[in-house]
């Protein structure tokens, strides 16, 4: 199958399960009757039937709470209300995944009009309090395109979440932590990589394939080598990229990373490379061959329960020796929409385990439940804590932020 054909798999997926199923424009009447019947919702309804017989399940055993749990990997946004210098392109701006995400948030259009694009993380920060496991989050800034010029480039911008918004916007609650995102193409890029870390940002995070930022151009250089004197972070998105419009996927081959992997930087591969070939190879087997090599190198599991990625996280539970270069990130507000539902996993997952995690109204804790269940060693939700070590980075406060 050829990449393009899929891409129309998954954009197939993605559009089947994101809005009615009978609206869906890619499936002809006389296909919703013969096919998806039989095969798809006569089997869910028997299920759910079945289900009710047997009655509500019961919470899983073993809990550990009290722990200190980090999502490394929560997804801020904006349409640029409130003054936030937050924006999206006009494509995204039309597309259905743009609803979809703010659905995931907890919000409409018309209430970042009301109140400005900062909702969302009071959203966020709030969800998160209300969260049995989850104690805090990285909030993730996302920088644009660099064009020949030196500067933004608005046009190829897919997203942009500035540094300055999440900075002021993640000071007002005791929950989050700054994530900061400096596309090392900018021509004052380590001045404000130096900002960042000032500012008490944990990590740096690129998704190469809609920044349009190779990550083994060796004009980064000392980009790395800033980094690596700070001890801060790469979080860098690994393996296809789906969520946007439009990505240049080779520049998120897992490879690609050898170069921050030699000059110290730890590097963490976001989705641990799910979805994808490079030089026709599967881009995760490509990362862990490079999680064997390179200690300083390690992966998330965020993204890994969505439908588009059934089979990956069993795939990567099965090399032990990578297990302690694990870390816990969510992709919120991805696993607050239906593409991470436990529904997704009825092959791996009992009925009973299905209805108990599908009853939790919090998505962090259903994501914990989801995770465990299907098989994530406890220690890698709790690691985030002993690697970013918050404690040891400046807190910026809420005020210094309005001076
Ligand atoms: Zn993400």
């Amino acid at each position: 199958m050829n990449a393009q054909a899929v891409r129309l798999k998954e954009d197939y997926f993605i559009g089947m399960i994101s809005s009615n199923l009978f609206d869906n424009p890619f499936i002809s009447k006389g296909l919703q009757i013969k096919f998806l019947l039989p095969r798809f919702i006569a089997p869910f309804l028997t299920i759910l039937l079945c289900c009710a017989c047997v009655g509500q399940a019961q919470p899983a055993q073993g809990s550990s709470e009290g722990e200190i749990i980090i999502d490394m990997h929560c997804h801020a946004a904006g349409l640029g209300y409130g003054g936030s210098g937050c924006f999206v392109s006009d494509k995204l701006r039309k597309s259905f995944k743009i609803g979809f995400y703010l659905r995931g948030y907890g919000v409409t259009k018309k209430l970042l009009e009301e109140h400005g694009d900062g909702l969302i993380i009071q959203k966020t920060s709030e969800q998160l309090r209300a969260s049995r496991y989850v104690t805090s989050a990285i909030v993730l800034a996302m920088d644009g395109v660099i064009g020949p010029d030196g500067s933004l480039d608005r046009k190829n911008t897919e997203i942009y979440v500035p540094n300055e918004f999440v900075l002021q916007e993640t000071a007002k609650y005791d929950n989050l932590y700054f994530g900061a995102s400096v596309n090392p193409y900018r021509p004052d890029a380590i001045e404000r990589l130096k900002q960042a870390v000032l500012e008490g940002a944990l990590l740096i995070k690129w998704i190469p394939s809609i920044m349009q930022i190779d990550p083994a151009d060796e004009r980064i250089i000392p980009f790395y080598r800033e980094m690596s004197a700070h001890n801060i972070p790469l979080l860098t998105h690994a393996g296809n990229e789906r969520s946007f419009t439009m990505a240049a996927n080779e520049l998120s081959d897992p490879k690609r990373l050898e170069l921050p992997l030699r000059l110290g930087v730890t590097v963490i591969a976001a989705h641990a490379a799910a979805t994808g070939k490079n030089d026709g190879e599967d881009n995760m087997e490509r990362l862990i061959g490079l999680m064997e090599s390179y200690p300083n190198l390690y992966t998330d599991i965020s993204s890994l329960t969505q439908i588009n990625k059934l089979g990956y996280l069993s795939r990567l539970l099965r090399h032990k020796n990578i297990l302690d270069h694990l870390l816990y990130g969510a992709d919120y507000p991805l696993i607050e929409t239906c593409i991470c539902s436990p529904w997704v996993h009825v092959a791996d997952l009992t009925i009973k385990q299905i209805f108990y995690i599908q009853g939790i109204r919090n998505p962090w804790d259903r994501d914990i439940e989801l995770k465990k269940a299907l098989g994530v060693p406890w220690n890698v939700f709790t690691r985030s804590k002993r690697l970013f070590r918050p404690e040891k980075r400046p807190r910026i406060a809420f005020s210094w932020c309005h001076k």
